[in-house]
Formats: C-alpha cells, sequence, structure tokens
C-alpha cells in the first residue's frame, strides 16, 4: 500500500509551500500544471515535472513516458492559452528547471494550428448580410423581392451602382445571379461565358446596354 502524501517518505512535508507544488507517493517533490483538453474544453489534463529525476509526464498517457501536446505546447513552445492561468508560473518555473525538449524523431506540433486551444483569436466567416436596398426604395422586403430580376455582366460604360440604382427605379431588381426570377440578362464588355450560358438554358432574355435602356424607359 502506498504511503499517504502527507508523510511520505517519511518526511513531512513542509506547510505554506508553493502552489502548484506537491509530493508524490515516494516523497519527491514534482510541479503540476493542469492543461485543457484540445478537444473537450471541459476536460484537463496533469502534466508533471519531477524535480529529482527531471522527468516531464502527462496523464493523458497515464503518466506513461509518452511525449504528447500538453508537454509539447506549454513547456516546449512555452504557450500558456490552454495552461489553468493559476498554474502559469508554475509553467514558467518548470521550464527555468529543466534543460529543453528535444521532442520525438517525427513529432509533429498538430496543435498549432487549433488557433482555440491556444487562446488566439478564431477567425468566423462573417455572417452574409441581408439585403436592405428595399428600405432605400421605401418598399417592403417581400415586394422587393417580387420585382423581376436583372442581371449584369461585363463592363458597362455606366458604373454598376448607377445601373442598379436605374433598375430599381423602373420596378427592378438588380441580382449577382441567373436565377429562376430572372427576366433579363444584360451584357456588356468582356462578360463572362457563364452566365450567358446559365440565360439561354433559362430562357432569360439577353440584352445589350442600348437595349435595355430602351426597355426601362420605354
Ligand atoms: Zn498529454
Amino acid at each position: 500500500m502506498r504511503p499517504t502524501a502527507v508523510i511520505a517518505g517519511g518526511r513531512r512535508i513542509r506547510r505554506g509551500r508553493p502552489r502548484g507544488r506537491v509530493a508524490d507517493w515516494r516523497g519527491e517533490m514534482i510541479l503540476k500544471i493542469c492543461v485543457r483538453s484540445k478537444s473537450n474544453p471541459g476536460h484537463h489534463h496533469f502534466v508533471s515535472y519531477d524535480t529529482d529525476c527531471g522527468q516531464v509526464r502527462c496523464s493523458c498517457s497515464d503518466f506513461d513516458d509518452i511525449y504528447c501536446a500538453h508537454i509539447d505546447a506549454p513547456l516546449r513552445a512555452g504557450e500558456r492559452g490552454m495552461v489553468f492561468e493559476q498554474d502559469h508560473e508554475t509553467a514558467d518555473r518548470i521550464m527555468a528547471m529543466m534543460p529543453p525538449i528535444e521532442p520525438p524523431v517525427g513529432w509533429k506540433a498538430s496543435w498549432q494550428r487549433n488557433k482555440a486551444w491556444r487562446g488566439l483569436p478564431t477567425r468566423k466567416r462573417a455572417a452574409p448580410t441581408k439585403s436592405t436596398r428595399h428600405a432605400a426604395l421605401g418598399i417592403s422586403e417581400e415586394d422587393m423581392l417580387r420585382r423581376p430580376c436583372v442581371v449584369f455582366t461585363g463592363t458597362f460604360s455606366v458604373s454598376r451602382n448607377e445601373l442598379v440604382a436605374q433598375a430599381e427605379q423602373h420596378g427592378w431588381r438588380a441580382a449577382g445571379m441567373i436565377n429562376f426570377q430572372t427576366r433579363a440578362l444584360v451584357v456588356g464588355e468582356k462578360a463572362g461565358g457563364r452566365k450567358l450560358r446559365a440565360a439561354e438554358a433559362a430562357g432569360v432574355e439577353i440584352l445589350s446596354l442600348a437595349s435595355w435602356s430602351e426597355r426601362i424607359s420605354g
């Protein structure tokens, strides 16, 4: 049976010892840090450093002598994002005490891509913004969506904004893609073939800028 920690190895452990310093069952001093799990933020692992023999072990392998990201990130790379805040100081002390870690041959620190684990900002894809053009026209969104749709493709002598505003003034709605509501495709210079083919396939009227202008003003 293992002796209790209080009188480990026949020695009484000093009171008021610094945080993170505990004696194991042999009475050896080990430093411990708490490291968050990579996959489950609610879980954590203990990484221990034996100040007597200099061995680093992690609870994810049941304190076996297996190298892992919970050792690599905080104690070799010096990252702190995944270390419990109250253990940052202990992690710093371990790094200062131990010789530099040589990771095993072939070790890939794939945790580096895990920004959330490292406490780095993660870029989130912006939510698609809802069009508010109907508000500018003083009509409801529903009414706007019921309008016939026009798609402009290629370059024109007038700006795209102007073309869109003009179309809206005449009861149309401008869109970027051909869909089932599209009634006209206005083709400028250097127009791509994809929209033309889509328009042809959908039976959408294909117009030059001149004939489009005539159409809406007529
Ligand atoms: Zn581990």
